[in-house]
């Protein structure tokens, strides 16, 4: 048995404050019957739970793969009012949690979830996902610094555990260079702070895999749909 308010909010009606809210309004139905008092619970399997009248949709788990943009906030909301996210999902009323975050100016490869289960598997930090990303610096740093982010190195919140990075692209009339790096960790802002560390900050950044998913074919701004399968590979 599970708090009614819990199993509307993982339905993807609201928030949890925001379903204790439509309870006492008296907008529920638990098998017919108005349900007006918080914390009553129900099965969430067989009970039959309606929202307005209208029953929930208990299996309507939604993955999306989008390719967030640069100068995007990667949340569902900003008080500031800036371009976020969920901004470029269209038709999808469920609430959208994105599955880790990429800093505002950091492009590519970003989940999103109603499925809060999923979401905090893929994001703890005992979950190792590999998380690839092209990072672009001004010049070329020599092999022995890309050594050194591969080995690990010192940030405020300690040392970074063994990556994998290798040169991608060398541009000399830009006097540019594009590294790609493997990360098994999701620490904030982790793969511009390594980079500070060997004195080449970061330019650009694109992330361009999480785990076996691939940006391949994703529009930027665009999103697609998880298959079952993908979504499987993922836990
Ligand atoms: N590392 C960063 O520095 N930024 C991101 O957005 C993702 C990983």
């Amino acid at each position: 048995m599970e708090r009614l308010q819990k199993v509307l909010a993982n339905a993807g009606i609201a928030s949890r404050r925001k379903c204790e809210e439509i309870i006492t309004a008296g907008r529920v139905e638990v098998n017919d019957e108005i349900v007006k008092t918080l914390g009553v619970k129900v099965d969430p399997i067989n009970d039959i739970i309606k929202v307005d009248g209208k029953a929930i949709n208990r299996q309507n788990k939604i993955y999306l793969l989008m390719n967030k943009p640069k100068g995007v906030i990667t949340s569902a909301s900003d008080p500031e009012g800036r371009k976020v996210v969920t901004d470029f999902i269209h038709g999808i009323k469920e609430r959208l949690y994105p599955v880790g975050r990429l800093d505002y100016d950091t492009e590519g490869l970003l989940i999103l979830t109603n499925d809060g289960d999923f979401a905090h598997l893929l994001t703890h930090p005992k979950h190792h996902v590999p998380k690839t990303y092209h990072a672009t610096v001004k010049g070329v740093p020599h092999g022995s610094l890309l050594e050194k982010l591969k080995s690990g190195v010192q940030l405020d919140d300690g040392l970074t555990a063994p990556a994998e990075v290798d040169y991608f692209d060398v541009n000399p009339v830009k006097n540019e260079s594009t590294v790609t790096i493997t990360i098994y960790e999701g620490r904030n802002r982790q793969v511009r702070r390594m980079f500070e560390v060997i004195n080449f900050p970061v330019i650009r950044l694109k992330r361009i895999s999480f785990g076996s998913l691939f940006l391949t074919g994703v529009p930027r701004g665009k999103y697609r749909y998880l298959t079952p399968k993908e979504v499987q590979g993922l836990m």
